[in-house]
């Protein structure tokens, strides 16, 4: 049985008074929650209030980035390490922003997970189409090609430790979601891909989170799905009451 993960992405947004506003409001909405474990990945620098916000809890707290290397003149650059001595316990990892934006290939994410694993961190590795692939039928051979050029080379003890999002792009961010069955075709094709490099139990206990446009309303369909095993949220997880309502489906 994968204990789901329901992990709120928040980007570029909330200064640390408003990240402290927020838990005031989620901590008592989520009271007791067991049945998932809860991830909050604000801005870099607010990771200290997050945590001293749910530190009485079983919530943790997440980057939403980091380098490879654990220091040296890389001006801009946080490191594992740095992140692990904030208190944070999670770190989402080429994230499809990061992909577009920051020029991430498959390659930087496979350092970026060596790095995090490292230092301790359990990283959520983001995978997923974009519309002109999806449109040109090439959903798998991209889920493939980014798992074999990225993922598929951590080890067997390194990829253990792993959690993988797939989001497709068209739907983040968008209000457009994948269909509950749509998000777990690409989930099989995922499991599939590391039952093939790691084994069936690898791909049995190996927990894929679904992330577009996850609301209140369409978690629970969402979770329906045997194949997905939780959420990377980003614009609902901004509001309290919001999340609580997806992690509470
Ligand atoms: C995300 O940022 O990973 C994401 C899925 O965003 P949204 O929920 O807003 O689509």
């Amino acid at each position: 049985m994968r204990k789901p993960v329901m992990a709120g992405n928040w980007k570029l947004y909330k200064t640390a008074a408003e990240t402290s506003a927020f838990f005031e409001k989620f901590m008592p909405a989520i009271a007791d929650r067991k049945r998932a474990e809860i991830v909050i990945c604000p801005p870099f620098v607010n990771i200290p209030a997050a945590v001293a916000a749910s530190s009485a809890s079983s919530v943790e707290v997440g980057g939403q980035d980091l380098f490879w290397l654990q220091e040296g003149a890389y001006t801009g650059e946080v490191s594992g390490n740095m992140l692990a001595a904030i208190g944070a316990r999670w770190v989402i990892i080429g994230h499809s922003e990061r992909r577009q934006y920051f020029h991430e290939t498959d390659e930087t994410v496979l350092k970026k997970t060596q790095a995090a694993l490292a230092s301790g961190l359990n990283p959520i590795v983001c995978v997923g189409e974009r519309l002109e692939e999806r449109e040109a039928g090439a959903t798998e051979s991209v889920l493939r090609t980014q798992f074999t050029g990225g993922i598929g080379a951590l080890t067997p003890e390194q990829f253990a430790k792993i959690v993988i999002a797939y989001e497709p792009v068209w739907a983040i961010g968008t209000g457009k979601t994948a269909t509950p069955e749509m998000a777990a075709d690409a989930h099989r094709v995922l499991r599939a891909e590391v039952a093939q490099r790691y084994g069936q139990a690898a791909a049995d206990a190996c927990r894929i989170l679904y992330g577009g446009s996850v609301k209140p309303d369409n978690v629970k369909g969402l979770m329906a799905q045997e194949e997905i095993d939780g959420a990377l949220v980003g614009g609902a997880s901004l509001d309290p009451a919001s999340f609580a309502a997806i992690v509470n489906f």
